[in-house]
């Protein structure tokens, strides 16, 4: 299967680099990236340490639930991270971590506004809460299916941990830590109970329309390539 080798060797490579960086612990969180052109996707196996495993080991799911490769039982999150590609064709990455500032806030169900630039024009206008479902369900994949609809980059999954998106897996790992800075920044402002300051309004526009720009060019491109 050389056909899906990239892809495969990239989802062990960023689940790597997420263990290393201290995003993915354990076996925790999982990595997927959608194969240009096809209802396909490369996702990490259940329940398996990132270092022991090559990316021979990476599953390759039609999004329809179909094996295409691969001996080991894929991520239970498999469901939600199909939903995405076929909710969002200009995603073409989906990582899902437990990291643990945007977990804080998954418990106390705080939505992260507007509160930096770049947050916005890389995660979109606000950092939504996905309601809560238990793991590997048709309901949470229910639930991300609909709240991706919005356009955002990343989301806060209730009680569980982080969901980030976006076209490439460079961009989205760039997301994970953006997140994750963005959470933490908020948590310590919550902390002091001061009035905390959001970006102006025109500004998160602007920086939003950036990115919207940006998916949209994705969705032309690949609505010419299908001709
Ligand atoms: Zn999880």
């Amino acid at each position: 299967m050389t056909h899906y080798q990239s892809i495969r060797q990239q989802v062990i490579d960023y689940s790597r680099k997420l263990a290393d960086d201290g995003y993915l612990k354990g076996t925790g969180g999982n990595v997927s990236i959608r194969m240009s052109g096809e209802n396909v996707l490369a996702i990490t196996p259940s329940n398996q340490d990132y270092y022991q495993i090559s990316a021979d080991h990476i599953c390759i799911y039609g999004f329809d639930g179909t094996p295409i490769a691969g001996t080991l039982k894929p991520s239970i999150e498999m469901g939600f991270h199909s939903a995405v590609y076929q909710a969002r064709p200009d995603v073409g990455c989906v990582i899902h971590t437990h990291q643990d500032f945007a977990s804080a806030l998954a418990l106390i169900a705080k939505p992260i506004p507007a509160l930096f630039d770049e947050q916005v024009r890389f995660l979109g206008r606000s950092v939504e809460i996905i309601p809560y479902a238990p793991s590997g369900t048709g309901m949470l994949v229910r639930q991300v299916r609909r709240c991706v609809q919005n356009h955002h980059n990343a989301y806060i999954l209730r009680n569980h941990g982080a969901l980030c998106l976006g076209p490439t897996p460079e961009r989205v790992y760039h997301n994970v830590l953006l997140l994750e800075k963005a959470a933490l920044s908020y948590l310590l402002a919550l902390y002091t109970e001061e009035k905390i300051g959001k970006i102006p309004l025109p500004i998160r526009e602007i920086a939003f329309a950036k990115l919207r720009r940006e998916q949209k060019k994705i969705e032309q491109q690949l609505a010419a390539q299908k001709g």
